[in-house]
Order: structure tokens, then C-alpha cells, then sequence
């Protein structure tokens, strides 16, 4: 079973995650957008461990839902309220409960990336963090490693795309040949949680 600690250490992997590879997101996000995800997301996972830090959560749910406040009221970017709603709905659908199971996960994280692709109109094949966190979603039965690779896959299979949402898709078939820097860092999550998970 998954107990708050899980999540807590799911969310400050993801944070030291995101702090080691911030240049690395804003590189990706310098040709087809304004290089600045790997900053807004540092900000962003900065204060989900600070704000875990100070408030301690004490069940499953509550840290998803304390982290996407963070994420939502810090990240000025496309990326905020995104990955705020992904954790939100994610948070909200496993509810109050001290404890969840994988397969629980699993369904609650569906609802969070139906909820991502509700909020931003993207579909997968749109070159975003969808085609990260969708592969990672249909893995998930088969475990946290299978789920780390189906996202890290998902993240490479981007550099071919169009970009059809987003600030990439200004660029039209110029977005090509460029991996995304949002299916890149959804991919940092889910590696964190394959971390959490071991
Ligand atoms: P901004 O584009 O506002 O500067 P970021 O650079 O932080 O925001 O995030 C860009 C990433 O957000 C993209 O690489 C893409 O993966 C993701 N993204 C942008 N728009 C959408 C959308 N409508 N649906 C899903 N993901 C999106
Ligand atoms: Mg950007
Ligand atoms: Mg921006």
C-alpha cells in the first residue's frame, strides 16, 4: 500500500528531478518556445517541497492536493495550471483515504491526465506532456519501471511530431525534429515516482 510518505517522497524526487535537469527543459524549450520551462518548473517544484516541508500532509491525497496549489499559484507558464490540474484530479480522485493501492493510483492518475487533456484541448500525437504521461498511464498495471520507460519512450517518439497545442504549434511544421520539453519533464515525474516506488 501507498501511504502520504509515498507521495511526499514521489513530489520532493520529482522537485530534486526537476533541479538537476532544469537547463536541460529550458534548452528544449528554447527552439520551439520560450525557453523557460525548465524555470518555471523549478519554481514551481521548489515550492511543493518547501510547502511539504512546512505543512505535512497526512494523507495521499492531501500532498497531491497541496502540490498542485503550489504548482498552479507559482508557475507562470502553460505548464502550471496543467500540471496543477493533473495533480489535482489525480489528489481528488483518491480522496481521503491513508492508504491507496497501485491499481488505485493507477485509476486516480488516469483521471488526472483525462482532466490534463479536458483543461488543454491536447490530444495524443500533439507533441505535449500528453504523450509522456499517456503511455505512462496504460503501463502503469504492469508497474513503476514499466511505466518510467513507457514515459521516457513517449518523450523521445515527440521529436517527429507537429506541435498541434501549445506555444510550439505557432511554429507549424518548424516544430519538428525537436524533442518537447513538457513530454520531457512529465517523464521526470514519473521516473520519481518509479524512485518513490523502490
Ligand atoms: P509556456 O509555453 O507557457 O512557456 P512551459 O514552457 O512551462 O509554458 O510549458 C510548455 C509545455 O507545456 C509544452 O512543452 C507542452 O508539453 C505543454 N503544453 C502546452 N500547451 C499544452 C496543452 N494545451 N496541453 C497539454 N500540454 C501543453
Ligand atoms: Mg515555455
Ligand atoms: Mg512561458
Amino acid at each position: 500500500m501507498l501511504d502520504a510518505d509515498f507521495f511526499r517522497r514521489w513530489m520532493t524526487a520529482t522537485a530534486v528531478s526537476v533541479d538537476r535537469e532544469a537547463e536541460r527543459l529550458t534548452a528544449l524549450d528554447s527552439p520551439i518556445g520560450d525557453a523557460d520551462h525548465g524555470s518555471n518548473l523549478q519554481r514551481g517544484f521548489t515550492a511543493v517541497a518547501a510547502a511539504l516541508e512546512k505543512e505535512d500532509p497526512n494523507t495521499p491525497g492531501a500532498v497531491l492536493l497541496l502540490a498542485a496549489r503550489q504548482l498552479i499559484s507559482t508557475v507562470g507558464g502553460a505548464s502550471g495550471p496543467l500540471y496543477g490540474t493533473l495533480l489535482r484530479r489525480t489528489g481528488k480522485s483518491l480522496g481521503d483515504a491513508a492508504e491507496v493501492g497501485e491499481a488505485e493510483l493507477a485509476a486516480a492518475l488516469r483521471s488526472g491526465v483525462d482532466a490534463v487533456m479536458a483543461l488543454g484541448g491536447a490530444s495524443p500525437g500533439d507533441k505535449t506532456m500528453i504523450d509522456a504521461l499517456v503511455p505512462a498511464v496504460d503501463a502503469l498495471a504492469d508497474g513503476f519501471g514499466a511505466a518510467r520507460a513507457a514515459a521516457e519512450q513517449g518523450a523521445l517518439a515527440t521529436t517527429p511530431m507537429q506541435a498541434r497545442k501549445g506555444r510550439a504549434s505557432y511554429l507549424g511544421e518548424r516544430s519538428i525534429g525537436h524533442q518537447d520539453p513538457g513530454a520531457t519533464s512529465s517523464a521526470l515525474l514519473i521516473a520519481a515516482l518509479a524512485e518513490a516506488g523502490s
